[in-house]
Parts: structure tokens; C-alpha cells; sequence
């Protein structure tokens, strides 16, 4: 189902928190493309810019954070393009829920204790499609719950009368209400069992070919990615440092960090392997290291590594995918001596 066609595109993204001489970047030139049908991965440590990249993205980025370059464009079916950095508070309600929907790390906890799930169903229905009758938000909110697996019969539910799990898929029927083309969701079921978490992928990849939206699936785990996605995006310190197909980053991880990741997790299928993780912790953000920020936790690194940063890139060789290391680059020419 995943094209070639582009929904969502990044170009050079950059965020900050704080400005003058407290800001600290947290975000680092991020270019990343979602095509639409498309299920993206987005893995990497917690602190290496995820949640940052998602907000940003869909302008919710609150103080001190602001974005300081880089363009994002929407693309619709028709072959226009919206720039979403330049959108108008009016412009920005419109393209929320309708176009692009997000389910927030943690929202399952964001449902109103005091509200059935048919209330917060029809809200989102009622603020955005005020033409709809109340019978007939009654019926899409039953609608929506049968697609997320849920009987049609827990609408008159209130959220503790429902397992996390289920309070997890009622959150993930309202980001779907509208039909929207994206859906982004920000570690959206890290609070949940591992056997649960497979159960609502699988609905989701199930409602992604029925439906045909596309998906930025964020997590630490990049055992579930491989399993889910369609490409995966590796971040680092604010910057994505490797973007394949899943498969190719699970076969042929080529960034040394990539690599540790997925040595972090138990594999799904196929033989054991040792799960050695990765030495050291991530870098501040207020200390990051220079040329490659990954250079002091790496066992390969070069000179180069220390001084330079590497640009993303095609490693050697390859095609459709790219990688931020010198290992994949021509050596680099020394500098010139005076
Ligand atoms: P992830 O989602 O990958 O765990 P985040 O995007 O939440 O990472 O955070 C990236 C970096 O930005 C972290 O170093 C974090 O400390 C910093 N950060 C996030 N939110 C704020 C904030 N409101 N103020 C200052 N720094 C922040
Ligand atoms: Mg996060």
C-alpha cells in the first residue's frame, strides 16, 4: 500500500530550546520524508529528539521550544502543497484532526474520567463536523470503535471501566474520526504489555491498508518497527542518523548506533542473539559532542568522527536509503597544513 508519493516532507529542520545563550539544539537538520500509505518508524534512545520532532511538525511545540529553520509541507491528493511552518492559528485547526491527527506518549491517561466514550467521540465529530446529526455521530462513534476492535456496546463506557489497552485503541478511534491522511503517534503504547502493543499495531498496519492513511510511528523500540514499518528512521543527538527500509536496517543496520539498537532488543523471529545494548548514555543536549555525536560511545570510530559531522547520505554502493557516518563516506581529506 506505501507509495512513492510524498505526504509529509521535512527539509532541514531545526528547534531549539531557549534562545540566546540558553538555547540548546535539539533538533539538527532533519530531512525526512513520509510517502503516502506509508507506515515510518521513527526509533532512538529517549532524549535524542522524537517527541520534539513530532511537536514540531505538527506545530504543537510549546515554549521555550521554537523552530528556528527548515520547512515542513503537507501534500494533498490533489498535488498542492501547504506549508505547514507558515500556517494561521485558523489554518492550523483546520488541518488538525482533519488532515494530520496525533496520539500523544501517554494519552491514554488523556481521556476524560468524568465522560462516556461516546461523549469524547462526538465531540471531536461535533467541533469539526457540525453538519453531522446527533444520530449519526452516534453511529460513526460506534463506527470507529468496531475498527479499533472495541464493541460497539462499551460506547456508554466510561474510561476506568476499560483496560489500557482499550483505553489506548478508544484514543487511537478519535485520531482516526475525521479520515485524516497522517497519523502520528508518539510512543503510544510504551505504558502497555508487550503482547497488547503487537495486538494494537496489528489493527493499526490492518486499518492503514483499509483506510489508506499513512503513519509516523515513534518508539524506543525498534523491535516492534521492524516488525510494523515500512521504513525506519534512526534518530541520534536531534539528528536521524540512518533511514532504510526495515528490513534493510534489520538485515544490514550500517550505522554503528543502528546496529546497537536493534542489539538492544530481543529479536522476534529467527535465532537468539546476545542483547548487548549499547555502552555509555546518551549526550546532553548542552554538551554535545563534536563531528559525530555518536564518536564516544562508538567502537569504530575514525579521526574523522571526533572533528566532523557526517552528512546523511547513500552509503557506498547503495541506493534508497541513507546514513550519517564516515564509515560510508569517501576518507575524508586532511586538512591542509599550514
Ligand atoms: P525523545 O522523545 O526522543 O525522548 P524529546 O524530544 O522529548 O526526546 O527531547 C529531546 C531533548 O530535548 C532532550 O534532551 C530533552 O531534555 C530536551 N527537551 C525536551 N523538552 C524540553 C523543554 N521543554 N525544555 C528544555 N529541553 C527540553
Ligand atoms: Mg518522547
Amino acid at each position: 500500500m506505501s507509495t512513492t508519493e510524498p505526504v509529509l516532507t521535512i527539509r532541514a529542520l531545526n528547534v531549539d530550546y531557549g534562545t540566546g545563550d540558553e538555547a540548546v539544539r535539539a533538533l539538527r537538520d532533519v530531512d525526512l520524508t513520509l510517502h503516502r500509505g506509508e507506515v515510518l518508524g521513527l526509533a532512538g534512545e529517549s532524549g535524542s529528539g522524537k517527541s520534539t520532532l513530532a511537536y514540531a511538525v505538527t506545530r504543537l511545540l510549546q515554549p521555550p521550544g521554537v523552530i528556528t529553520g527548515g520547512d515542513v509541507h503537507y501534500h494533498r491528493r490533489d498535488g498542492s502543497a501547504l506549508d505547514l511552518l507558515a500556517l494561521s492559528p485558523a489554518g492550523l485547526r483546520a488541518f488538525r484532526w482533519q488532515e494530520l491527527s496525533i496520539v500523544f506518549q501517554g494519552a491514554m491517561n488523556s481521556l476524560n474520567p468524568v465522560h462516556t466514550v461516546r461523549s469524547q467521540l462526538t465531540d471531536v465529530l461535533r467541533a469539526h463536523r457540525p453538519e453531522m446529526k446527533r444520530a449519526e455521530r452516534t453511529a460513526r462513534a460506534q463506527e470507529l470503535l468496531q475498527l479499533v476492535g472495541i464493541s460497539a456496546d462499551r460506547l456508554h463506557a466510561y474510561p476506568h471501566q476499560l483496560s489500557g489497552g482499550m483505553r489506548q485503541r478508544v484514543m487511537i478511534a478519535m485520531a482516526l474520526a475525521l479520515d485524516p491522511e497522517i497519523v502520528v503517534m508518539d510512543e503510544p503504547t510504551t505504558a502497555l504489555d508487550v503482547v497488547m502493543q503487537r495486538q494494537i499495531l496489528r489493527r493499526l498496519v490492518a486499518l492503514r491498508e483499509e483506510l489508506g492513511f499513512s503513519v509516523v510511528f515513534i518508539t524506543h523500540d525498534i523491535s516492534l518497527l521492524v516488525e510494523f514499518s515500512d521504513r525506519i528512521a534512526i534518530m541520534y543527538g536531534g539528528r536521524i542518523v540512518e533511514e532504510a527500509a526495515a528490513q534493510e536496517i534489520y538485515r544490514d543496520p550500517r550505522h554503528p548506533y543502528s546496529e546497537g539498537l536493534l542489539r538492544s532488543f530481543p529479536a522476534l523471529h529467527g535465532p537468539r542473539r546476545e542483547l548487548t545494548g549499547i555502552a555509555g548514555s546518551p549526550p546532553h543536549l548542552a554538551a554535545m559532542p563534536a563531528g559525530c555525536a555518536f564518536h564516544p560511545r562508538c567502537g569504530r570510530a575514525l579521526d574523522a568522527c571526533a572533528t566532523r559531522v557526517p552528512e546523511l547520505a547513500p552509503p557506498d554502493g547503495a541506493e534508497g536509503r541513507t546514513v550519517a557516518c564516515w564509515l560510508h563516506r569517501p576518507a575524508p581529506v586532511p586538512a591542509a597544513r599550514p
